[in-house]
C-alpha cells in the first residue's frame, strides 16, 4: 500500500496553515517560475500545489487551503473527484489519442449526446468538442458566420471570452488581456450590458434601458441584418459576476430570433450547476442557438464543447470544423464522470445551497462594512463589488488588500472585474459546510479589519 497521501475527498477536509503563505519549499519554487516563465503568466497565489480534493488546496509546506477558486470555475466536482480518476485511470491505459477526425472512439459520442440532452431547448442539436473554452467559442463563431453569410459579431460591456486573436477582440477590457496585443480581429460592435449596479438611472430601469440602447446600437451602427451572431454570457464572469438585470437577457434573445441573428451563450465559466442551475440560461428561461461551454465540464481536463441547434451546425461542410486534440480520449471520459457525478450527488442542489449560505453572511457582513457596494451571484458563484465607502466609486486596491489577507490565512480567493474591485467566490460545489462557514468567518474578520 502506497503511504503517499492521495488528492481528492479522502485528503482531510480542515484549514491548516504551518507556515508562512506561501512557506519556504513553494517560494523556492517560486523563484524557480520566475526565472523559467515569462512573467505574462501571472500568479494570484504563489503557493505551489501537491494535493487538492473536496474543499481544500495542499501545497508543498504542508499548508491546507480553503479553496474559494476551484482553479476559476473548473473543478466543480472537487479536485480528482473518484468517479473522474477511476475513468480517466482506465482510459490512459487503453489508448491516450488517435484523434476523432481520424478513428473515433464512443466517449466523444456519449458527451455528445449528453450535452444534446442536458442543454437548454428540446429541439434537435449536434455537439462538437474543443480544447479550451476560447477554442470553443471562436468556433461557434466561425459556425453561425458559415451558417448565415453574414460577418460582425456583437459583444457586450464587460464581456470576457479569451485570448485568442477572436476572442480576444471579443473582450472587453484592456489591461491585462489586450493591452499592446492588436490589431485585433475585425467586425467585432461592442454594446452596453444591464449592469444593475452601475446602471446610471438605477437598477430598477436598467433591464429595459440597456437592451433598448443595446438593440439600437446595432440596429443604427451595425444593421441587424449584418449579424452573424450575439455572443453573451448569461452572468458575466471575468467582468465581475454581473448578472444582468432580469428581463435584459431574453429581450436579446428575442431581437436576436426576429433578425436571424444567432445567439450564443458563453456558459464556459458559469455552466455545469455552478450557478444552481445545470446551465444559467435556465434562470430565466433563454433557449440559446449555441452554448458553449468548458471550464467545469470534465474536472480539470481540457476540453469544451459547441453544442447548437443542428440546422446550423449542419451546414458547415465536411472537414470545416476540428482540431488534433478536440475532445481527447481521456477529456471526455472524464467529462462523462463529471455529468455521472453532479447527477449522483445533486450538485446543482448542492451550488443552491452555497448561495444560499453564502448570500446572507456576505449581506449581513455588507451591511456593517461600507466598503462593500454591492453582494451579487447565484448558486455558487458569489461574488462583492468592493467601493470607496459612502459612493461607488471602484475600490481595486480594498480588493486586493482583502484578497492578500484572506491567502496569509489560507483561503483562497480570486479578484475580477472590469475596475478590478470584485472578490468572487467560486468554491468546489462538493465543499463541506464546515469549510464554507469557516472561510466566510475568516472573510468576515478580516473585512472587519480594514
Ligand atoms: C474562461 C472563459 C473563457 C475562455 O476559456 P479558456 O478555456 O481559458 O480559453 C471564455 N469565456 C468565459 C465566459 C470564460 O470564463
Amino acid at each position: 500500500m502506497s503511504t503517499v497521501p492521495q488528492g481528492g475527498p479522502s485528503l482531510p477536509q480542515e484549514r491548516r496553515v504551518v507556515t508562512e503563505i506561501p512557506g519556504p519549499k513553494s517560494r523556492e519554487m517560486f523563484a524557480r517560475k520566475q526565472a523559467a516563465v515569462p512573467p505574462g503568466i501571472g500568479t494570484t497565489l504563489p503557493v505551489f500545489v501537491t494535493h487538492a480534493g473536496g474543499g481544500v488546496v495542499v501545497d508543498a509546506d504542508g499548508n491546507s487551503l480553503i479553496d474559494f477558486g476551484s482553479g476559476i470555475a473548473v473543478t466543480s466536482v472537487g479536485n480528482a473527484a473518484p468517479r473522474v480518476v477511476e475513468r480517466v485511470r482506465k482510459q490512459v491505459a487503453d489508448f491516450t489519442h488517435t484523434c476523432f477526425m481520424v478513428t473515433p472512439y464512443e466517449s466523444y459520442v456519449q458527451v455528445a449526446e449528453k450535452l444534446n440532452e442536458i442543454t437548454p431547448g428540446d429541439h434537435a442539436k449536434r455537439t462538437f468538442l474543443l480544447n479550451s473554452g476560447a477554442e470553443a467559442v471562436e468556433n461557434a463563431v466561425k459556425v453561425a458566420r458559415h451558417a448565415t453569410g453574414r460577418q460582425a459579431v456583437v459583444v457586450f460591456d464587460h464581456g470576457y471570452h479569451g485570448r485568442t486573436l477572436l476572442t480576444m477582440s471579443l473582450t472587453a477590457k484592456n489591461m491585462p488581456y489586450k493591452h499592446r496585443f492588436g490589431p485585433f480581429a475585425p467586425e467585432v460592435y461592442r454594446v452596453p450590458l444591464a449592469y444593475p449596479f452601475r446602471w446610471p438611472t438605477g437598477p430598477e430601469n436598467c433591464a429595459e434601458e440597456a437592451a433598448a440602447q443595446a438593440i439600437d446600437q446595432i440596429n443604427k451602427q451595425v444593421g441587424a441584418e449584418n449579424v452573424a451572431a450575439v455572443v453573451i454570457e448569461p452572468i458575466a464572469g471575468e467582468g465581475g459576476f454581473i448578472e444582468p438585470a432580469k428581463g435584459f437577457l431574453p429581450r436579446i434573445a428575442e431581437f436576436c430570433k426576429a433578425n436571424g441573428i444567432v445567439f450564443i451563450a458563453d456558459e464556459v465559466q458559469t455552466g455545469f450547476s455552478r450557478t444552481g442551475h445545470l446551465f444559467a440560461c435556465e434562470e430565466e428561461g433563454i433557449v440559446p442557438d449555441i452554448i458553449v461551454t468548458a471550464k467545469g465540464i470534465a474536472g480539470g481536463l481540457p476540453l469544451a464543447a459547441v453544442t447548437g441547434r443542428a440546422e446550423i451546425l449542419d451546414k458547415v461542410h465536411v472537414g470545416g470544423l476540428g482540431g488534433t486534440y478536440g475532445g481527447n480520449p481521456l477529456a471526455c471520459e472524464a467529462a462523462l464522470g463529471v455529468l455521472e457525478t453532479i447527477e449522483a450527488e445533486d450538485l446543482t442542489g448542492r451550488a443552491r445551497r452555497i448561495g444560499e449560505v453564502m448570500l446572507p453572511r456576505l449581506r449581513a457582513i455588507a451591511e456593517k462594512a461600507p466598503v462593500i457596494g454591492d453582494v451579487r451571484g447565484r448558486g455558487a458563484m458569489i461574488a462583492i463589488e468592493l467601493v470607496v465607502p459612502g459612493t461607488k466609486e471602484p475600490h481595486p486596491t480594498a480588493a486586493g488588500e482583502i484578497a492578500r489577507r484572506c491567502h496569509a490565512e489560507g483561503l483562497l480567493v480570486l479578484t475580477a472585474g472590469t475596475y478590478g474591485n470584485v472578490l468572487r467566490f467560486l468554491p468546489p460545489l462538493v465543499m463541506p459546510d464546515h469549510l464554507l462557514e469557516e472561510g466566510l468567518t475568516i472573510l468576515e474578520k478580516i473585512i472587519a479589519e480594514i
